[in-house]
């Protein structure tokens, strides 16, 4: 059984979370991995503590505390504006310090922001198609169905 504690970007601290549940529901983006009968739980929601992100120290414990067995990196780091620069920082530091897994992203990403970053260059610099693979699976009517 997946026990997910997500962490979201601090600038999106008053998020309410809808797309991220919407998309735990549906089983899509980030959460697609995991199959529509295989139960699920969020034992942890926290934002990264604002830029550079001090919070990713320590908070990954507190999910694992509560039975955390994976950490799901909001996609708002992936398709904010700009998009987190610490990503695969965080990525690497959760893996080996705290022993979790790291899949990053949470809900699709919303088409609109999709046409306009990919036509970016850090796109391509920080190889975002690698980084945030599970979000690029989503066919197109899905990533519109999220804007
Ligand atoms: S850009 Fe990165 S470090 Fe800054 S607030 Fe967002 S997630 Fe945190």
């Amino acid at each position: 059984m997946a026990r997910i504690g997500i962490i979201i970007c601090a600038r999106y601290r008053d998020c309410g979370g809808g797309k991220c549940f919407r998309a735990l529901r549906e089983r899509r983006g980030g959460f697609a991995r995991y199959a529509a009968d295989e139960p699920v739980e969020i034992v942890g929601y926290s934002t990264c503590g604002g830029c550079p992100g001090g919070n990713v120290e320590d908070v990954p414990a507190e999910f694992r505390q509560n039975g955390a067995n994976v950490i799901h990196l909001a996609t708002g780091l992936v398709v904010g504006y700009p998009p987190c620069p610490h990503l695969r920082r965080f990525q690497a530091y959760i893996e080996t310090v705290h022993g979790l897994p790291v899949v990053v992203g949470t809900h699709p990403i919303p088409l609109k922001y999709f046409e306009a970053h990919r036509r970016l260059p850090f796109w391509t610099e920080s190889r975002m198609d690698e980084v945030a693979g599970e979000l690029m699976k989503e066919p197109r009517g899905v990533m519109e169905a999220y804007n």
